[in-house]
């Protein structure tokens, strides 16, 4: 997690600081309005590999930096992003349909307020814990079974190779606790993504956020109805319809 974003991702991709404008400056303003160290706005060419827009932010304690696709601007942002490129001599390849996609300034400032949500409200801390518990859980079970000998005879084994107990230890003994801690996970997923939602309209991107979570759905091709039993136990991420009701929602009971 420290070296990734630093070293090996940019032998992948450019990497370059998000040049001057009204969207470096309304996303300076939003990561001042609440605290957030940010020290560096990067943009990178997303598009090279994927059609899939996104947004992340990484980095520890002090030293926060926020990522940008350039899948996700629009308008006089994305033409100052080509030029960069251009000049760099890497030519952006678009389609017409590329050219459709994007979002404005203020919907992309929407899209940060939600993953600055996720920071303000611990989401990621909380996260990195579950993951190390839960780490440490499945390995204190193998190593409580992987010695004993009716685990490899069950499954026709005579000699006792650590390789194979690790298969059926994680993949048989763990089989309930993995469907379980995984639908827990799903769960606890999804409401981190409503209340970083909530916490975007709260600063008032509500509206925004709408327009955005749109085009993310269209330009992104989610599917755009889901069954809700099927949605609350696979999707990490609730599809787009749910998140606009739910940001509607919240809009509406504070006009109350
Ligand atoms: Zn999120």
């Amino acid at each position: 997690m420290t070296i990734y974003p630093t070293f090996i991702a940019p032998l992948f991709d450019r990497y370059f600081p998000l040049p001057d404008g009204e969207l470096k400056t309304s996303i300076e303003k939003l990561a001042a309005s609440l605290s957030y160290p940010l020290t560096k706005l990067y943009v990178v060419n997303g598009s090279k590999r994927s059609a899939h827009s996104n947004a992340y932010m990484y980095g520890f304690w002090k030293n926060k930096r926020i990522v940008l696709y350039d899948t996700l601007l629009s308008g006089m942002e994305k033409e100052k992003v080509q030029k960069l490129y251009e000049e760099a001599g890497e030519k952006i390849e678009e389609t017409e349909n590329d050219k459709k996609r994007g979002m404005s300034n203020q919907e992309v400032v929407a899209v940060l307020g939600h993953e600055l949500g996720h920071w303000a409200l611990w989401h990621t801390t909380i996260n990195l814990v579950i993951t190390e518990v839960n780490l440490f859980f499945c390995f204190a079970v193998f190593a409580y079974f992987y010695k004993w000998d009716a685990l490899y005879t069950a499954f026709g084994y005579n000699d006792t190779p650590p390789v194979i107990g690790m298969m059926l230890v994680f993949q048989f003994v763990l089989a309930l606790y993995n469907q379980l801690s995984h639908t827990a996970q799903v769960v606890h997923s999804r409401s981190a993504e409503f209340a970083a939602d909530e916490f975007a309209a709260k600063l008032g991107h509500g509206d925004n956020l709408i327009g955005a979570l749109t085009k993310l759905g269209v330009d992104n091709l989610s599917m755009p109805i889901n069954d809700s039993l099927y949605s609350w136990c696979v999707h990490t991420h609730p599809p787009v319809v749910e998140r606009v009701a739910a940001v509607r929602a919240y809009q509406k009971t504070k006009k109350q």
